[in-house]
């Protein structure tokens, strides 16, 4: 696997590849890799020639008070884990090369990135936007692998990409669970013993609601009832919505095509999941 942390040489590098007809598959994340950020890089693999995989953990995608200082850094790992899975080339950018001095650009996307996982982290997606825009513009990819478990981050990068331009083929992953349903994230490894064994509720909770909707029970309802099982099950519900699978907004009783979105506080972890469906 090439490492690249410029992005002179990672484009000297790209550019050879594609001049070759070389089809360049897109990871990025923010490391402390496991089977989820893998499964990405599998599917960017059967797309492309070429896998870039970046890790970066993006100050700006952080509000005040998160945990950007203790989120976990785990490189050596990470670097073993993409060998095996038969990454081509990592970047691994310091702060400074991708907020050089005197950059002043932010790139938002209005209405989507204010609601539920926006309301709560201000300003969380505009950093990820910005980042991915950057990146984007970087690695100049053919395709680009996202996972579902970020589902709203997902629909946001693909308003971006549509609304800028961008010539990448956006793709989603679906979402990696543990054996119980626990969606995998960097942040379960905040849980102690204790709480990993309480964090299976959400995706019960999740796919409890799903029946709920589709036995045309009321939706208020199902989404008061949900967050008194969070709460009953150990957890501090932050938003629990049942929406219309593209635009977001409050699934109407004729919307077909739904999502249900949860984010819930567990300990020292902040966990957010989805479920996505037909009526
Ligand atoms: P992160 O490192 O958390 O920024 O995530 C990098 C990418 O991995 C994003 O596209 C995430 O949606 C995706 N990802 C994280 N966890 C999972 C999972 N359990 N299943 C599928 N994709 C995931």
């Amino acid at each position: 696997m090439q490492i690249f942390d410029t992005i002179e040489s990672l484009r000297s590098y790209l550019l050879q590849q594609k001049q070759q007809g070389k089809r360049i598959g897109f990871v990025p994340t923010m490391g402390n890799l496991h089977q989820g950020h893998l499964s990405l890089i599998k599917q960017a693999k059967s797309q492309s020639d070429v896998v870039v995989a970046s890790i970066f953990v993006n100050p700006t995608q952080f509000s005040v008070g998160e945990d950007l200082e203790r989120y976990p850094r785990t490189l050596e790992q990470d670097q073993t884990l993409l060998i095996e899975q038969g990454c081509d080339v990592l970047f691994i950018p310091e702060v400074q090369t991708m907020y050089p001095k005197g950059e002043l650009t932010r790139v938002s996307v209005k209405k989507i990135s204010n609601l539920y996982c926006g309301a709560s982290r201000d300003g969380h997606f505009n950093g990820v936007t910005t980042i991915v825009c950057k990146l984007f513009n970087i690695v100049q990819p053919d395709v680009a692998v996202f996972g579902s478990k970020d589902f709203q981050q997902l629909a946001i990068i693909r308003q971006m990409v549509k609304d800028l331009m961008i010539p990448v083929d956006v793709q989603a992953a679906p979402t990696y669970r543990a054996d119980n349903g626990l969606a995998l994230s960097s942040r379960n490894g905040y849980l102690t013993e204790e709480e990993l064994a309480i964090a299976p509720a959400i995706y019960q909770i999740l796919t409890w609601a799903k029946a709920s909707v589709q036995n045309k029970q009321s939706q208020a309802q199902i989404e008061k009832d949900a967050q008194a099982k969070l709460v009953q099950a150990g957890l501090r519900p932050d938003y629990f919505h049942i929406c219309h699978a593209d635009t977001l907004q409050a699934a109407t009783d004729e919307d077909t095509h739904l999502v249900i979105l949860v984010a819930a506080y567990l300990g020292k972890a902040r966990l957010i999941d989805n479920i996505t469906f037909e009526i």
